[in-house]
Order: C-alpha cells, then sequence, then structure tokens
C-alpha cells in the first residue's frame, strides 16, 4: 500500500501554541503527573464562565437552530455585530458587510485563502498570535513580519513596516489588543498605520478578539474607525470578552472603501457559502452578548479577578532576576524576556521543556510567536491567584537554581 502523506504545503505551516511540547505534556499527565497548563487563553476551565444570559438563550433556542442558517449568519447576530460596530464609529457599514464564522479562527483562515494567489504577502506583527502566519503560508501567500518594538510597549515599528513593503504586499494586519504582549494601540499608532496602508494600497486586517480585554483605563480604537477611505476587514468574537472559547463563535466586518473590494468581498461571500454556514446555535448567543450587560468590566476593573491576577503575575515575573516584562494593558497574557547574559540557555524551547519537566508548568516559547530574536515566554494569567502565585514561585525557584549561568 502507498504511503498516506500530508502536503508538502503543510511542511511552512506551524501552530505551536499547540505543539511538540504540548504533546509533551500530556504524555507526563498521562503517566500521572499534575501539569499546570499556562499556555492556552480558555478562560473557561479556570473558571471564568460565561454570563448567565448567553447560556439561556442558547439552550432555548437549541430546537429552532436545527437548521442551516444563511451563509453569513443569522439576521440578529449580525445586526449587532453591525450595531456594536457603529457604536465603536465605523461608518458606513450594512448588514451584509458582516460574516459570522467558526471562532475568529475559522475566519482568519478563510480571509486569507481568498485573498491570497502564490507569493503574494501579507505584513504581520512580530512576534504575532501565529495562525496569522500559518494562515498565509497555507494560502501559498508570504508571511513578512514586522518588528513590534519591546522598548516602546511592543507597539509597531512604522519604520520598519515601511522598509519592508514590496510590489507583491497586499495586507497588514494588526493584532490590537496584541496576544502575546498585551498592547493596546494609540490612536496616533492607529493614524501611522491607516497612512501607511494609505500611502501603498493596502488592505488592513485587525484582530480585536481582546477588545475588551483592557487594564489600566486604556480604551480600545477599532482602526477602521479611523480609516473610512481605506478598505479594512476588522474579526472578533465571543471566545475572550465572553469566556465561550468551546461555542466557536466570531465574526468579520468589512468596512471602508469597499467599492476598491468588490471582487474580494464576493469571493468572501463565496467561500462563506461554501462551508454551508458557522454553527448555528451558538450564533444566537451573539446579540445577547453584545446587547447584554457586559460582565467582563466587573473582571478588569477595580478588584476584578483578572485585573489582580494581571497584576501579580507581572509583578512576580519583573522580581525574578533576568526576567522582565512589559505590563500588559490587554488580553490575558504576559510575554517576559530572559536575560540570556544571566541565564544560560540553548534555546527558548528547551527553556520551555526544561520549566515543564522540572516544575510541572506548561508556557509557551516565544519563537511560536514567530519571534526568532532574543529568548522569550508567554505566560496565561488565568488561574485564580491561589493557584497562580505558587506557579510564580516555582518559575522564580526555576531560574534560581536551574539556569544560572
Ligand atoms: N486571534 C487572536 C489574537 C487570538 O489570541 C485567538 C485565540 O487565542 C484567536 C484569534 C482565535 O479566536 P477564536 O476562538 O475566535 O477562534
Amino acid at each position: 500500500m502507498r504511503e498516506v502523506k500530508q502536503a508538502t504545503k503543510l511542511k511552512n505551516v506551524d501552530y505551536d501554541i499547540r505543539g511538540p511540547i504540548l504533546e509533551q505534556a500530556n504524555k507526563m499527565e498521562e503517566a500521572g503527573e499534575r501539569i499546570l497548563k499556562l499556555n492556552i487563553g480558555n478562560p473557561a476551565p479556570f473558571g471564568f464562565e460565561a454570563p448567565d444570559d448567553i447560556l439561556k438563550d442558547v439552550i432555548r433556542l437549541l430546537p429552532k437552530a436545527q437548521g442551516y442558517s444563511e451563509a453569513q449568519g443569522i439576521y440578529s447576530a449580525r445586526v449587532a455585530v453591525m450595531q456594536y460596530y457603529q457604536q465603536k464609529g465605523i461608518s458606513n457599514i450594512a448588514i451584509d458587510d458582516v460574516y459570522l464564522g467558526n471562532g475568529v479562527s475559522e475566519l482568519i483562515t478563510l480571509s486569507m485563502q481568498a485573498l491570497l494567489d502564490s507569493g503574494d504577502e501579507v505584513l504581520i506583527p512580530s512576534p504575532d498570535y501565529p495562525l496569522w502566519t500559518a494562515s498565509v503560508n497555507l494560502s501559498s501567500g508570504n508571511a513578512v513580519h514586522y518588528k513590534c518594538d519591546e522598548q516602546a510597549g511592543w507597539f509597531p515599528d512604522i519604520q520598519d513596516i515601511r522598509s519592508k513593503i514590496t510590489n507583491r504586499t497586499k495586507a497588514i494586519v494588526i493584532i490590537n489588543p496584541n496576544n502575546p504582549t498585551g498592547a493596546v494601540y494609540s490612536k496616533s499608532l492607529l493614524l501611522e498605520i491607516c497612512e501607511v496602508a494609505r500611502e501603498f494600497g493596502l488592505v488592513i486586517f485587525s484582530d480585536e478578539i481582546y477588545d475588551k480585554v483592557l487594564y489600566d483605563e486604556v480604551n480600545h480604537i477599532s482602526i477602521a474607525s479611523l480609516a473610512p477611505d481605506l478598505f479594512c476587514v476588522t474579526l472578533s468574537g465571543l471566545s475572550k470578552n465572553y469566556r465561550v472559547a468551546g461555542f466557536r463563535a466570531g465574526w468579520m466586518l468589512v468596512s471602508g472603501n469597499k467599492k476598491i473590494a468588490q471582487n474580494y468581498i464576493e469571493g468572501l461571500s463565496f467561500m462563506s457559502s461554501m462551508r454551508m454556514c458557522s454553527n448555528v446555535p451558538c450564533q444566537h448567543a451573539i446579540q445577547t452578548a453584545l446587547g447584554g450587560y457586559q460582565s467582563i468590566n466587573d473582571l478588569v476593573r477595580g478588584e476584578g479577578r483578572l485585573l489582580a491576577q494581571r497584576n501579580i503575575a507581572w509583578q512576580r515575573l519583573n522580581e525574578i532576576p533576568g526576567i522582565s516584562c512589559v505590563k500588559p494593558n490587554g488580553a490575558m497574557y504576559c510575554f517576559a524576556k530572559v536575560d540570556t547574559q544571566k541565564y544560560k540557555i540553548d534555546s527558548d524551547e528547551k527553556l520551555i521543556l526544561d520549566i515543564l519537566r522540572d516544575k510541572k508548568i506548561l508556557l509557551v516559547h516565544g519563537s511560536a510567536f514567530n519571534l526568532r530574536e532574543g529568548c522569550y515566554f508567554r505566560l496565561v494569567f488565568l488561574p485564580h491567584k491561589d493557584v497562580l502565585a505558587p506557579a510564580l514561585d516555582r518559575i522564580e525557584d526555576f531560574f534560581l537554581h536551574n539556569a544560572a549561568k
């Protein structure tokens, strides 16, 4: 019998957040060890449950949600998404500009498949949420990484973006609030990005899945609200703001200069129809989520649990000699730098494996986020402080005793 092999195009596609180190952690669990998994931003298992209204709605409407919906999604959910972005200042949008998907993940892949021909380039941040790079490569495009500058609070380096533009560059991706760095972009930075997109005729893709997970009174601005003359695609969903990652409920909005993108928009509609529609029962959660009480605010402000955990994680990491972490203003991650002058590090991947074996804590190495310089790791600060604080003790202990030069 002939061997069944994966397509060669997958050689270029990485998604290390769920890669070989996770497999190692799973093996250790099967062997009876208890592993604290701080590798994935999945709020529900850490006790961040969805608002009741959302759950009730899905249950109540389940019998009515047995059939396919329209390919772009049910009307009420798309109205709610449209209104949400109108309130965020995005003008000139209609219900048909909204596409629902099985999470933002599906829409990232779909939007790249519909856009790219072989060799087309897309500017992607480094570090990034690696699905963007993977989806560009899977779509036979080239992911070209631009630098986000740690010294500048991980804001994108506009000069670097400019220097990477060629006549094959079709689009720029921003992730705001950012995973893995937690940076929330200022209006002036977003305006600079718009200026570059305007000058070179780039489509802007803005992944805003953490747009309500904000600390320290920062505001979130949707870049599309600043660029009515440019063609923008804004993506978000229920996974993080409403803690229902398992519902796979996401959306994508096309806005701005839709005239120039008519042909691409037809491609998006075509690709949407190819997968029939997204998970219908959970489409019903969208209107209730967006229109209801925003309980995320109770978690990220004042005495909020997530804010307290962010503070513990960020402070404790910075107290470890040779570890530094820019304060994340959004999302649910600390992205920490390891001083390689102080610690003997063969590779960031080996470091994460050693921490896993020694301290039974699973983190993600910086190069998994397409950051090839320096040594970094990402920690998810979702566990309750009673679990998080001892985990940080163990991480500190690892650096003090295992890795010192
Ligand atoms: N975009 C970013 C920046 C993310 O961090 C994630 C998940 O962690 C996703 C998209 C995927 O979201 P979804 O659950 O909607 O597929």
